[in-house]
């Protein structure tokens, strides 16, 4: 009887949590994984090898978005030869679509920043605040690859946001 107790020590397969494993925030907004950068003693910030990591996290996430814009396209089109009956499914069917488009349309536009930020990577001037000029940083890039602002700034800016929008 003890040893059923024991048992649910480190080995329990359900507290083999992958805490070992590096987490990235916002993982979730990522449509694929990468290996968080690891960074080399007084390796500088935005060389070829960190340019590299970036480019290719920004060129996977484009290419994600672009097949999801373009399944949508087909979708849309195979749906609407089917003329629906009811009414009320014809209602339903122009919310769905509308809320498609205003999701395709989010997505276009973050396409229009990812491929500003690889124009950025181009000019090596990838990974700097725009306000400010200080590094962004590796970490939150990984996890807004298109930022171009360092957190400070954001922050401010939001506390900005709000103030005008009341
Ligand atoms: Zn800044």
């Amino acid at each position: 009887m003890k040893a059923k107790d024991t048992k649910k020590g480190p080995n329990d397969p359900s507290s083999k949590t992958p805490a070992n494993k590096p987490s990235v925030t916002n993982q979730s907004m990522m449509p694929y994984k990468f290996e968080p950068y690891q960074t080399a003693d007084g390796e500088i910030y935005m060389n070829e090898r960190q340019l590299a990591h970036f480019r290719g996290i920004l060129e996977a996430w484009k290419k994600e978005l672009m097949k999801e814009v373009d399944n949508t396209i087909i979708e849309m089109k195979e749906a609407s030869v089917t003329v629906l009956a009811d009414p009320n499914d014809r209602a339903t069917q122009e919310e769905a679509f509308n809320l498609e488009l205003r999701t395709r349309d989010r997505e276009r536009k973050l396409i229009r920043k990812i491929e500003e930020a690889l124009q950025q990577i181009d000019d090596k001037e990838y990974g700097y605040c725009e306000s400010c000029g200080v590094e962004i940083g590796i970490r939150r890039l990984e996890a807004r690859p298109t930022a171009v602002l360092c957190i400070d700034c954001k922050t401010l800016d939001e506390i900005r946001e709000k103030r005008t929008a009341q």
